[in-house]
């Protein structure tokens, strides 16, 4: 399962989910770049542990995120392995949803990955070997209320991620999606602790996610072995959803 000899970029890595895949793909053997929004210190604290590059990236300014990539591929190589975390909620009923909020959404879930994937997959392709794995949701698979943008954005991150596998499948890359469901990181904080246990009791498995065992998957599927997936979405919801 060893990566080693390959390089990983994992947006959004400064906390949860994908700081969780950056221990997991070092682990894994292969050179990690993350990026960052905020400069928090939780960014230069995880390069410092695991020893890797962090680069800010704000996903929202659309020139700033193709100069900041265009550096990353110069200065650390050609990204064999790209992982679209970074993600945002901004919940909010459809009549009372402004539109800046549909735009936030959209430009962080959904944008990125179009701008970093056009980019970086041509490294892959050259390489002739690539894996680019988005962190999609199960709201973009079976629509949550509250969530019409971003079950949308993260809808269109699944599509997205089904139309570029039958692009670039001949060249030896593969292009998968995760959809999470329920998973202990901050983006859960803002739920009360009644609706925690409501949702909690709707879960087969009755506890919620941890980002490690998103990450798990992660790895996998940038593994060798998982040359065989791609186009697929795969659920890690706790068997929230079977059908
Ligand atoms: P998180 O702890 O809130 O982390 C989100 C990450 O995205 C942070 O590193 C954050 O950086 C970054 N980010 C936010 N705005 C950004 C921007 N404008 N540009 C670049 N990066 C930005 O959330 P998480 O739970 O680990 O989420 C990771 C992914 O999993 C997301 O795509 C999310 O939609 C998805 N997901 C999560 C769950 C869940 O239950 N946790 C469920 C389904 C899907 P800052 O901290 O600097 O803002």
């Amino acid at each position: 399962m060893s990566l080693e000899g390959r390089t990983a970029l994992i947006t959004g890595a400064s906390r949860g989910i994908g700081a969780a895949c950056a221990r997991e793909l070092r682990a894994r053997g292969c050179k990690v770049v993350i990026t960052y929004h905020h400069d928090d210190g939780n960014a230069a604290a995880l390069a410092q542990e695991l020893g890797l590059e962090a680069y800010r990236m704000d996903l929202r300014d659309r020139p700033a995120t193709r100069d900041v990539a265009a550096r990353i591929e110069a200065e650390q190589g050609p990204v064999h392995i790209l992982v679209h975390n970074a993600g945002i909620i901004r919940d909010a009923l459809l009549p009372l949803l402004s539109e800046e909020a549909w735009d936030e959404i959209y430009e962080v879930n959904l944008r990125g990955a179009f701008l970093l994937t056009r980019l970086l997959v041509k490294g892959m392709l050259k390489e002739r070997w690539g894996r680019v794995i988005s962190i999609a949701s199960l709201s973009g698979v079976a629509g949550q209320p509250g969530q019409t943008h971003y079950s949308a954005a993260k809808g269109g991150l699944i599509a997205f991620t089904k139309a570029l596998s039958k692009e670039v499948a001949t060249y030896g890359v593969t292009a998968n999606a995760i959809a999470p469901g329920f998973i202990e990181t901050d983006m859960l904080s803002g739920l009360s602790a009644a609706k925690r246990e409501q949702y909690r009791l709707e879960i087969p498995l009755r506890r919620f996610g941890e980002p490690e065992e998103v990450a798990a998957a992660v790895g996998f599927l940038a593994s060798p072995q998982a040359a065989y997936i791609t186009g697929q979405t795969l659920r890690i919801d706790g068997g929230l959803m079977t059908a």
